[in-house]
This record gives C-alpha cells, sequence and structure tokens, in this order.
C-alpha cells in the first residue's frame, strides 16, 4: 500500500506533456498557457484620469481655501479616446472624465463634485489639490516587455483580459487531454432505464465527465463495461486508440469480478499504482500502456470524487504543462468530532462555513462511500491523518477545497 504522497509522485513521473495548439482567445477560456505572454505597451498607456473632474497643475491651488478659492481658466476638454492636444499653462484647467489622457503640463485632477463651475469660463477650487490625485500613472499595471502570464498558466476569465489587453487574438496552449470514460459494472444500467433488480443507475460517468471537463478534458463517452473479462479488454484497448488518457471507474477491489487489472496487464500495460493508504479510495489503479496512461478509480461514487481530485485531476493539469497541480487547502475547526481510518488517510466530506470571522467545516452525516447524495453538499474534504481515530469537535483539521 503506497502513502498518497509516493502515489502521486510515481503518477506525476509517468504523464506525458501534451502537444501545443494555437486558438483564438474567443476559445480560450480554460485552456493551458504553452509560452509566457509579454506585454507589448504599458498599460495604462497614458497617464489617466480616475474621476469625472478637471486636470489642472496642484501648485496653482495651494493656497486655495473657503474663504479665497483661486479661479482657474477653463481651456477645453479630455474625453475617453480623446485627448487635450495642448499644454497646459499656469492657472489652467482642462475639464476631464474618467479614462481621458491626462493632459501634459497637469498632474492632478479633481472631482468634478467639489469645484465650482461658472458659465463664464472660469472654475472655483476652495482646497488644495495634492499632486497626482486621481490619476493613474502610465505603466503602473504593467510594463512593455514584461512577462505578464507565465507559460503554465491556465486561462481564467480574468487571465483572458490580460491577455485581450495585450494584443494576444492568438495563443499557444496545450492540446485537451481526450479522456476516454468507461463505467465497469454488470450491475449498471444507463441513465434513461429503470433499474431491475440489482440494478443501478450509472452515475460516475456524469461525475467524472464534469471533474474532467473542469480540469480542461475531452470526454470520449466510452459507455456501460460488464464484468467480463474480453469485453473489459477490448472496452480499454479501444480506449487506448481513441484518447490520451482511459478513466475507469468500478473493477479494481478484490472482487471476484474485478477485472480491471487483470484486464491491463493482458494489455500489457505496466499497472505502477494499485492500493493507496487512503480512505475511501484504497484500490485507485495507475497504469502505463506507451504514452497512454490509464486511471482504474475506485466505483463507488464517493471514491471516485475523492481518488479523481487527488490523483487525475493533477494529472490532466500537468499532461497541459499547468503549473498549479493541486487544490488549495486550509484549517477550520471541525464543528463535530471526524472519525479516521487508520492506518489510512481519510477525507471525510465536509462544508466549510466563516463563523464571526473563524473557519469552521461541518462533516457531513453520511452513510458511506456510496452515499453520493450527501456528497452533493460537500465542497471541501476534510483530512484526517493516517494516525488518528478520530478529531475531537473543535480541534483544527486540514481541509482540501473542492473546486469544479
Ligand atoms: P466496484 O469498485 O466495482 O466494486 O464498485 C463499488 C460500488 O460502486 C458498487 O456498489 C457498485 O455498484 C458501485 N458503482 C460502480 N460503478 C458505478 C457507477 N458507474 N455508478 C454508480 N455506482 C457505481
Ligand atoms: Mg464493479
Amino acid at each position: 500500500m503506497l502513502r498518497i504522497e509516493d502515489a502521486l509522485a510515481i503518477i506525476l513521473a509517468n504523464i506525458p506533456l501534451l502537444a501545443q495548439t494555437d486558438i483564438s482567445l474567443t476559445e480560450a477560456i480554460g485552456r493551458a498557457l504553452r509560452v509566457d505572454a509579454v506585454s507589448d505597451l504599458d498599460l495604462p498607456p497614458f497617464d489617466r484620469a480616475r474621476m469625472d473632474g478637471y486636470a489642472l497643475k496642484a501648485a496653482d491651488t495651494a493656497y486655495a481655501s473657503e474663504t479665497q478659492p483661486i479661479r482657474l481658466r477653463d481651456v477645453g476638454e479630455a474625453a475617453a479616446g480623446f485627448a487635450f492636444a495642448e499644454t497646459l499653462a499656469g492657472g489652467q484647467a482642462v475639464r476631464i472624465m474618467t479614462g481621458a489622457p491626462v493632459p501634459a503640463g497637469a498632474d492632478a485632477v479633481q472631482q468634478i463634485e467639489v469645484i465650482q463651475v461658472s458659465n463664464d469660463g472660469w472654475i472655483e477650487l476652495q482646497k488644495p489639490v495634492q499632486p497626482g490625485q486621481f490619476i493613474t500613472p502610465r505603466g503602473i499595471e504593467a510594463r512593455a516587455g514584461d512577462v505578464m502570464v507565465n507559460a503554465g498558466t491556465r486561462i481564467t476569465p480574468a487571465v483572458a483580459a490580460v491577455l485581450a489587453s495585450f494584443g494576444y487574438a492568438r495563443l499557444t496552449v496545450s492540446q485537451r487531454p481526450a479522456v476516454a470514460l468507461l463505467s465497469t459494472g454488470s450491475e449498471l444500467v444507463a441513465v434513461e432505464t429503470t433499474p431491475g433488480p440489482a440494478q443501478i443507475r450509472n452515475s460516475n460517468t456524469y461525475s467524472l465527465a464534469g471533474y474532467a471537463q473542469a480540469a480542461g478534458a475531452e470526454i470520449i463517452h466510452s459507455g456501460i463495461v460488464p464484468d467480463d473479462f474480453a469485453a473489459t479488454c477490448e472496452a480499454i484497448a479501444a480506449g487506448l486508440q481513441r484518447a490520451d488518457l482511459v478513466m475507469l471507474s468500478g473493477g479494481v477491489s478484490m472482487g471476484d469480478y474485478d477485472l480491471v487489472k487483470p484486464a491491463l496487464k493482458e494489455l500489457g500495460a505496466e499497472v505502477l499504482v494499485e492500493k493507496v493508504a487512503m480512505h475511501p479510495g484504497k484500490p485507485t489503479v495507475f497504469a502505463k500502456h506507451g504514452e497512454k496512461i490509464i486511471f482504474g478509480l475506485p466505483g463507488n461514487p464517493v471514491s471516485v470524487a475523492v481518488s479523481f481530485h487527488l490523483f487525475a485531476r493533477p494529472a490532466l493539469l500537468q499532461m497541459q504543462g499547468i503549473k498549479e497541480l493541486h487544490l488549495p487547502r486550509a484549517y477550520a475547526h471541525v464543528t463535530k468530532s471526524v472519525k479516521g481510518a487508520p492506518p489510512r488517510r481519510s477525507h471525510q466530506p465536509g462544508r466549510l462555513n466563516i463563523n464571526n470571522g473563524r473557519a469552521e467545516v461541518t462533516p457531513l452525516k453520511w452513510s458511506g462511500s456510496s452515499d453520493l447524495v450527501a456528497f452533493m453538499n460537500a465542497d471541501c474534504l476534510i483530512v484526517v491523518p493516517e494516525e488518528r481515530a478520530n478529531l475531537a469537535k473543535g480541534e483544527l483539521a486540514e481541509i482540501i477545497l473542492l473546486r469544479d
């Protein structure tokens, strides 16, 4: 039985890097950037007004007061997209709108609300203005030539906005991993079907497809495979033909009809991980077949989710060259005692709540690793260390935040 860290190290050492491809920015969300994105200009590209008001020379206002307001000559206008062409001289001000370039010669902006504007072409200020006020200086957000987004970054909406600002209409990203998804089990029927006696509906396909897509994968649905040796071999072989990664659920425990490992061996795959000191999810299988990889995840719906997040998700991300592989972890106080599973490290579904600034996590009531209904409400996993039979109420526990 491997420790989680050791299993993960073996997996990550055996993941091929996918080829790269060019796509347009409009298709980029969720993709992995493969080259550094460099800025082609300063941002903002000019000193920019942050308020609607007047651009002026701060020194002109130094002696302004309520009893002795100062007057400046209104000499023109700068609007977003339209610069004021001349250089401001002493005693002058330019009406300016948010987002407009601050005219040469001006060094501050005062907001319209505190200015008295007369209709004879003068404005009045009753307070001094600090130099630099309400100006976003050129280049404060980015400098031309700097790396703005590093290779290996996943493109989120906020990253896409940065790429757009620096002219990246097209991008070099990773190919998406093609994942063949197979559910094993003679008891499984399709979602459209009313299960007969001893049958259940296949649910893992839907959780796994969603999780894998969220990790950047393209899913090839390969259906349900009965617990039959020849059928299992054939389905895995077909998956290896079509996909970069074959992901199976079920058929990896010790039952007489758990045929995934024997089938992998029959096909000449190298089984590198077959038991991990974790709960749930102990029978997680990882194998390699040439450049293709195979995950045999346990069949129980909660086990499959835990195993996916700990092992398959980082593998999918690494295939795309993504640098940040792991789900965020944090600490929270448990609101009830939590059972462990020595000598395995346990992962209990929980729900995080910030209570008056204190991070608290409530273990969900669940009947075991088949309880997909309880798991639906989990937003994190509570980690119970391998040596602990339980965590006491109030104890600080490590949690893994689930993202999908
Ligand atoms: P196994 O790992 O094949 O022994 O399956 C463990 C448990 O998970 C059994 O109760 C199975 O019926 C259940 N199970 C296996 N595959 C699925 C699936 N695709 N959807 C829902 N439950 C499943
Ligand atoms: Mg089974």
